[in-house]
């Protein structure tokens, strides 16, 4: 492939579990893709260290204090660089980007990628709590706009994975796989007093902090039901949560006739990173390859959402929609954040959404102004019943 037909990417959150992985797959693939721009929340030094490697023309770090810094290390290189919450959301509408890789954690992807789209990139979308906060004003935009969403989250890549060559056949149903997380099978007194040192020990994925309590917490997996719902247009009835210790069988997908598609191999998330960038091409890897004699059984198991409570307040989130999805999120953000910091316990966090969702009013149809003003009224109230 000659420089014309090269992909430009921007990469939000670049020094992260994603950005960095994604960082991998570009240096694998350097006749495919061109760093355009990176981006890092407040990671000066390894932000200086990716951009020395991959030469974007812009950078920009969120935590203003760190902006000397890495201006006086990239501005003699010729880099380009910028500090900000602003400068952030509006890098990505640059005429050189053709494809925005969404790998920030939380609610500060939204405006970015709202951005983004409203530009007409494409977006390569790890930042599921985007489509949580906002998943019709998101899907609309890109719509109206002509913009494709390509997951990167492995479930939702694999169900993209399916589809191809079946659009015009109608889902019946999606099957979700979940690892369980760590805590899997633990009863409540177990629960009562588990540390975050070992909600951070994931079996089967290598992950960002957030992401991880997520994980064994099975919020991750409620945000995946309806950041599933909006990327493939699904109801609640249509979409399934089963339990895969294995990680192996990434998801599935049932139609109409009573066929089930699943997508499988190793838990690596190059492989979605990779399927999301060079779509619709799979490139070669040298990635492990499956071997099902190393995997005499692969299990499955129905996600106990008494003990884990979050699936089910994020499919009653969806049930209900508007705005509420949006305080599910924000409420989960601050008890995420507070049990990092020792301040809440494993189980008050489902506790504490929970109440939110309850307290919070009800906006059937927010514009993007109610959905900024409701997540900052839920990160003000969880924090208040946390303290
Ligand atoms: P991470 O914590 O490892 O990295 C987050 C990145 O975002 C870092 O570069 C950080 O500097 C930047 N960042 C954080 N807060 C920011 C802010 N307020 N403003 C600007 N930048 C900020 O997270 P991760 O595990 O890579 O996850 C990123 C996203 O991808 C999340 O939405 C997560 O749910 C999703 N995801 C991750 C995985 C995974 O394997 N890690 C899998 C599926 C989906
Ligand atoms: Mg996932």
């Amino acid at each position: 492939m000659g420089e014309q037909q090269k992909k430009h990417i921007a990469i939000l959150g670049s020094t992260g579990s994603i950005g960095t992985q994604a960082l991998e797959v570009v240096a694998e693939n350097q006749d495919n893709f061109e760093v355009e721009v990176l981006t890092a929340g407040s990671n000066a030094t390894l932000l200086i260290e990716q951009a020395k490697a991959f030469k974007p023309n812009v950078v920009v770090i969120g935590a203003e204090g760190k902006y000397d810094e890495v201006f006086a290390a990239l501005d003699p290189l010729g880099i380009k660089v910028y500090a900000g919450d602003n400068a952030l959301a509006s890098v990505v509408e640059m005429d050189t980007i053709d494809m925005v890789l969404t790998a920030l954690v939380g609610y500060a992807g939204l405006r970015p990628t709202l951005n983004a789209i409203e530009a007409g990139k494409n977006i390569a979308l790890a930042n599921k709590e985007t489509l949580v906060v906002a998943g019709e004003l998101v899907t609309s935009l890109a719509k109206e706009k002509g913009v494709n969403l390509y997951p990167v989250d492995s479930e939702h890549s694999a169900i993209f994975q399916c589809l191809a060559g079946e659009f015009h056949n109608p889902i019946e149903k999606i099957l979700l796989t979940a690892s369980g997380g760590p805590f899997r099978g633990k009863d409540r007194k177990f629960l009562e007093s588990v540390t975050k040192e070992q909600a951070l020990k994931h079996p089967n994925w290598d992950m960002g902090a957030k992401i991880t309590i997520d994980s064994a917490t099975l919020m991750n997996k409620g945000l995946e039901v309806i950041e599933a719902k909006w990327l493939f247009g699904l109801k609640k009835e249509q979409i399934d949560v089963v339990v895969h210790p294995q990680s192996i069988i990434h998801s599935i997908v049932q139609f109409e006739d009573g066929s089930m598609k699943a997508q499988m191999g190793l838990p690596d998330m190059k492989l979605p990173i990779q399927y999301a960038l060079g779509y619709p091409n799979r490139l070669p890897s040298n990635f492990p390859r499956f071997n099902f004699l190393n995997y005499p059984s692969l299990t499955f198991e129905e996600p106990n959402t008494k003990l884990f409570r979050n699936l089910a307040l994020a499919y009653e989130a969806m049930e209900r929609g508007g705005n509420i999805p949006c305080v599910l999120n924000a409420a989960n953000e601050v008890v995420v954040d507070a049990f990092l910091k020792d301040k809440v316990s494993f189980l008050e966090m489902p506790d504490i959404v929970e109440t939110c969702m309850s307290k919070m009013s009800f906006i059937p149809s927010p514009e993007y102004d109610a959905l900024v003003q409701t997540d900052k009224e839920t990160r003000i109230l969880a924090s208040e019943l946390i303290n």
